[in-house]
């Protein structure tokens, strides 16, 4: 049956209010929105948010030609064909939009759950499509379905997604765990609250108030979606297409306004869009180009992120054989330097005979020399433990005043050889326990009181214990050569040595105090130096807490 009476039934409703040929225009809204879906597909065919935006723009193409048809065919057949689809494909792009951001802000599918709610809701309508409850009558006069009562469940559903999606951004917008994220949820959120307001909205303002010319103005926040859209994809790098992006972006919407052109014919208006045109090249050239320098200077700042990241592997792998080296190394030379001191020692007590003055003060002689030898293999030893993160922290509580103790009664002798005092001052009021690792404190506290010694030509050293805040304060005070200002910042770090040492002859290998430093570190303590320069002599600090976990 035709609408015979009405030759073209969209003049009949539209010829007052509308221009003419207002809803022929959204051919090129949807040729521009399936252009850059499609660009972005087969840029990402692999990506699920790429899919989903592609579909997006079939549904929403879908949609526009069933919309035309609708206005432009007096054939009745068709237009009850037509009009009794177009609610579900209608219904179609709001989910799909809702479907596309979750994919979009999640970075995944959503359940599976959720699928199949929606999809059985779906294919629920999909039944009912031939009933009467879709289209219940066809009105001749004006030639326009009557719709079934099937149109207020559309409507009430697409309500639903469409404030589902709302609500859904904002709270993304709220949770965004850092500004990148949220700029990114809200350039979305934009685009996706334009195009779904103006789309589903308008779509239900009119079938409310069956002021139909305002959903054919609605379809236009399309072109709001997709401007965000591809600003996203340039700015965030999202579907990770740069400039191709915004070159098709400017390009769809040059198309689109130059289009307009065969649209309008009013004079003023064609001035209008002939402006907007020209606003739009050249805006659109700025843009490409300042995309095309951000892009440049990204690229360039990746490649050479890139190669530091390499070097800096490489570096790792050299360090990482060093510390190897040095550990194998260690390993081999402790043994025969243990042997030698236990076979010095076995003569030196007489076990293989008696021996002249001479040559025991010669073997006394190779027994230092070995000593030396063997603290230095300790030292090469404890650097490769540390920094292959092998080396092993046993915590127990002990008594530091006991430590401190034990120290003095070793290094007395040495310091009455040198001719110099070595003082003990220990607060018996205070209890000095913590929690911590015995011989790990006992080596770091003698290499301090052996350098107090080794780098003090008169004087004394002295080891004062305190207690600090929670803390237990060890503090080696020498009056020695002290510490020049300059040296201060490097005297930790691994194989520095000062510069004044030379003159004492005293051996070492800088790295008692790296070594220290890292223990102490491990210990959750610290370790720190004061001098008031050269020659004014020095004091060693270590910090520890009485237990552990505490000042974390
Ligand atoms: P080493 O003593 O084997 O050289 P360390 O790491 O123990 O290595 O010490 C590093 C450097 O710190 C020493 O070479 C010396 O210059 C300086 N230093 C350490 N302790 C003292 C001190 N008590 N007085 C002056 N300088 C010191």
């Amino acid at each position: 049956m035709f609408c015979t009476d009405i030759p073209n039934p969209f003049l009949f409703i539209f010829s007052n209010s509308v221009p003419e040929l207002l809803y022929y225009s959204h051919i090129p809204t949807s040729i521009t929105m399936l252009a850059i879906a499609l660009f972005v597909y087969f840029k990402n065919k692999y990506s699920l948010d790429s899919k989903l935006l592609l579909f997006i723009a079939l549904a929403f193409s879908l949609w526009t030609f069933f919309d035309i048809i609708l206005w432009t065919n007096n054939d009745s057949r068709n237009i009850m064909f037509f009009w009794s689809l177009i609610n579900l494909v209608e219904l179609l792009v709001s989910v799909l939009t809702l479907y596309f951001a979750y994919v979009f802000l999640e970075k995944k599918d959503v359940s599976f759950k959720f699928k199949l709610i929606i999809g059985g809701l779906m294919s629920f309508f999909v039944f009912l499509i031939p009933t009467k409850l879709n289209i219940a009558s066809f009105l001749l006069f004006n030639c326009e379905a009557q719709q079934g009562i099937l149109l207020n469940y559309y409507r009430i559903l697409e309500a639903f997604f469409s404030f589902w999606i709302v609500i859904y951004l904002f709270r993304k917008i709220k949770n965004a765990i850092n500004t990148e994220e949220r700029k990114k949820t809200i350039f979305l959120s934009l685009g996706v609250i334009f195009f779904i307001l103006s789309f589903s909205g308008t779509n239900i303002y009119s079938s409310i108030t069956t002021q139909w010319e305002i959903l054919q103005y609605g379809l236009f926040g399309v072109v709001v979606f997709m401007s965000f859209l591809a600003y996203l994809i340039v700015k965030f790098q999202a579907f990770n297409i740069k400039m191709f992006g915004a070159q098709a972006l400017v390009v769809g919407l040059i198309i689109l306004i130059g289009s307009q052109f065969f649209f309008v014919r009013n004079f003023t208006n064609q001035i209008l869009t002939g402006i907007t045109l020209v606003l739009a090249v050249v805006f659109g050239w700025a843009l490409i180009r300042s995309i095309k320098i951000e892009v440049e200077r990204k690229n360039q700042l990746q490649e050479m992120s890139s190669r530091l990241a390499q070097a800096n592997d490489q570096l790792r792998k050299l360090d990482n054989a060093k510390s190897e080296f040095i550990s194998i190394a260690s390993h081999q030379l402790r043994t025969p330097l243990t042997a030698i001191k236990g076979f010095i020692s076995l003569i030196l007590e007489g076990s293989y005979g008696k021996i002249s003055a001479e040559i025991k003060d010669v073997l006394n002689k190779v027994y230092l020399s070995n000593e030396r030898l063997i603290e230095l293999v300790e030292d090469l030893l404890n650097l490769s433990r540390i920094e292959s993160g092998r080396m092993e922290y046993k915590f127990e509580k002990i008594n530091l005043g006991e430590v401190c103790q034990e120290i003095y009664d070793t290094f007395v002798l040495r310091a009455k050889e040198k001719n110099l005092d070595l003082d003990l001052v220990l607060d018996k009021n205070l209890a000095m326990e913590a929690v911590t690792d015995r011989n790990k404190i006992r080596e770091v506290i003698s290499n301090l009181v052996d350098n107090g010694l080794k780098y003090t030509p008169k004087g004394g050293v002295k080891i004062k214990l305190t207690e600090v805040e929670e803390k237990i304060q060890i503090a080696i005070i020498d009056t020695g050569i002290g510490v020049p200002e300059e040296e201060i910042p490097y005297l930790f770090s691994k194989f520095s040595r000062g510069k004044d040492i030379s003159r004492l002859n005293a051996g070492g290998t800088g790295l008692g105090l790296y070594v220290g430093k890292k223990m102490i570190e491990a210990l959750g303590g610290r370790i720190w130096v004061q001098s008031a320069g050269a020659n004014m002599g020095s004091t060693f600090f270590i910090e520890v807490p009485k237990e552990q976990g505490e000042g974390e």
